[in-house]
C-alpha cells in the first residue's frame, strides 16, 4: 500500500501541529492517512487508496458520509447566508424534534460540542443543587475540559494520559469516581458524601473500548441517585439517534435528570446539546443564573444538518437497517474468530461495534488488559485490506446507513486475512 503523500504531509504538520493533528486520536504511528474526499462508505486518501470506513469520523456519521439529503439541505441554508447571531426559527423545530424522541429533555440548549455540552451541563447541576462534586465512571470521556479529564477515556487513554496535565488539584478533588457496571461502589460513595451535585455516565461506554451496562445496572443506578439527592446526566452524545431515536434512555427505559447529545444530532457538522428538566433547565441564562453562552450555538447550518439527518432516520428505518448490518457483520467476525482460535471477542449493540483483542471488558480496569499493540497490528492489517477501522482499541466502530451487504462481506474477508 502506497502512503507516500500522507507521510510527507505528516511530517511537514508536526512542525506546525502538536503531534501533526488537530486531535489526539487521529495520530496513529507511524503517520496517519490524508483524507481527500468520502462519499457513502468510503474514504479516500491522498494517495489514491480507498477505505470502507467504520470509524465513521467517531460516531456522527449514521447516514455515512457527503448523504444527498442532508448535503441539499446544507447547500439550501447556504443561499440563506450561514451565521445571524438572532434566533431562528429552526431551534424551535429542532427542539421540539429532540423532545418527541427524549420525553425527559422537557427544555434544552444547543451549543457547539459534546465537551461543551457537558461542561455546561455540569455547571447546571452544580448551579441547581448549590453543591460542588460531581462523579463520573472510571474510563468515560466527557469531551476535553477540566472537570472530566480524570481517568478519561478515548484519545487520553489510547496516549496514555487519562489524567490530563494542567488540570489543577483542586478541580480533581471536585471530580469522584466509581466503575462502571458497579452498583455498590456508586451507593457507598453517594452516601459518604453530602456535597454531590451530579453523576456523569455514558449509559453505553463507547470510549474504552466498548462497554456494555449489565441488565438491571442503569436502573439501579437511577434509583440511588433519586435516593441520594443526586442528578443524573446520561451523555449521549454517542449514543443518542443510535441506540435508538430516543437514545439508550429510550432502549434501557430510565430516565435522567438532564441529558447531552451531540454528533449525530449534527449531522456531521460541530454540535452539542444539553437540556434535561425545565425546572433545572430554567436556572440557564437569560432565564437563571447559570451563565453559558456562545457566538456560534445554535448556528443555522448545524441545526439544519442535524434536523434533517433526524427526520431522515425516522422517515426511512434507518436505525432498523444499521442494526442489522452491525449484527451480520458481528456474527461474520464471531464466525472467523471461532475458525482461527484467535483470544478475540466482539462486542455490539445496535449500530456500534467492538472487536477486543483479549475478552469483553464490563468496565475500564478490564479495558485496560486488553492487548492494544495487537489491536494495532491487527489496524494496519485492515487498513492494507482496505477497511478502516477506529485506530485504537479504546474506540468503538460504526455501522452507517450507506454501508452496503458486499461492503459486510468484504469486512468479514479482510478480518479474516488479517488475524
Ligand atoms: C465525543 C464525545 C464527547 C465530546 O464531544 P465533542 O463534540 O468531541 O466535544 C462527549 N461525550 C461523549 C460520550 C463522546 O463520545
Amino acid at each position: 500500500m502506497e502512503l507516500e503523500k500522507s507521510k510527507r504531509l505528516y511530517e511537514e504538520a508536526v512542525g506546525l501541529l502538536p503531534g501533526g493533528v488537530s486531535s489526539p486520536v487521529r495520530a496513529f504511528k507511524p503517520y496517519p492517512f490524508y483524507t481527500v474526499k468520502a462519499e457513502g462508505s468510503k474514504i479516500y486518501d491522498a494517495d489514491g487508496n480507498s477505505y470502507i470506513d467504520y470509524c465513521m469520523a467517531y460516531g456522527p456519521l449514521i447516514l455515512g458520509h457527503a448523504n444527498k439529503k442532508v448535503r441539499e439541505a446544507i447547500a439550501e441554508q447556504l443561499e440563506r447566508g450561514w451565521l445571524y447571531g438572532t434566533p431562528i426559527e429552526m431551534e424551535i423545530k429542532y427542539a421540539k424534534l429532540i423532545r418527541r424522541h427524549f420525553p425527559s429533555i422537557e427544555m434544552l440548549r444547543f451549543v457547539n460540542t459534546g465537551s461543551e455540552a457537558t461542561m455546561a451541563a455540569l455547571r447546571v447541576a452544580r448551579g441547581f443543587t448549590g453543591k460542588n462534586k460531581i462523579v463520573k465512571v472510571e474510563g468515560s470521556f466527557h469531551g476535553a475540559h477540566d472537570a472530566v479529564l480524570v481517568k478519561a477515556g478515548s484519545g487520553a487513554t489510547t496516549h496514555g494520559i487519562p489524567n490530563s496535565a494542567g488540570v489543577p488539584q483542586d478541580f480533581v478533588n471536585n471530580t469522584l469516581q466509581v466503575p462502571f457496571n458497579d452498583v455498590e461502589a456508586l451507593a457507598d460513595l453517594l452516601e459518604k458524601n453530602d456535597d454531590i451535585a451530579a453523576l456523569i455516565l455514558e449509559p453505553v461506554m463507547g470510549n474504552s473500548a466498548l462497554i456494555l451496562p449489565e441488565k438491571g445496572y442503569l436502573k439501579e443506578v437511577r434509583n440511588i441517585t433519586a435516593e441520594n439527592d443526586v442528578l443524573l446526566i446520561f451523555d449521549e452524545v454517542i449514543t443518542g439517534f443510535r441506540v435508538s431515536l430516543g437514545g439508550a434512555q429510550e432502549y434501557y427505559g430510565v430516565k435522567p435528570d438532564l441529558t447531552t447529545l451531540g454528533k449525530i444530532a449534527g449531522g456531521g457538522l460541530p454540535i452539542g446539546i444539553f437540556g434535561g428538566r425545565k425546572e433545572i433547565m430554567e436556572t440557564v441564562a437569560p432565564a437563571g443564573n447559570v451563565y453559558q453562552a456562545g457566538t456560534f450555538s445554535g448556528n443555522p447550518l448545524s441545526l439544519t444538518a442535524g434536523y434533517t439527518t433526524v427526520k431522515f432516520i425516522e422517515e426511512n428505518r434507518v436505525l432498523e437497517r444499521v442494526n442489522k448490518l452491525s449484527e451480520r457483520l458481528a456474527e461474520g467476525i464471531r464466525n472467523v474468530l471461532e475458525d482461527k482460535r484467535v483470544e478475540c471477542e466482539v462486542g455490539s449493540i445496535a449500530s456500534m461495534f467492538c472487536i477486543y483483542f483479549g475478552s469483553q471488558p464490563t468496565n475500564y480496569a478490564e479495558a485496560l488488559q486488553l492487548d492494544k499493540e495487537a489491536y494495532m497490528n491487527f489496524f494496519w492489517n485492515m487498513l492494507e485490506n482496505g477497511v478502516f477501522l477506529p485506530p485504537s482499541q479504546y474506540e468503538t466502530c460504526f455501522m452507517s446507513y450507506a454501508h452496503s451487504e458486499e461492503d459486510i462481506n468484504k469486512t468479514v474477508e479482510a478480518v479474516s486475512d488479517s488475524l
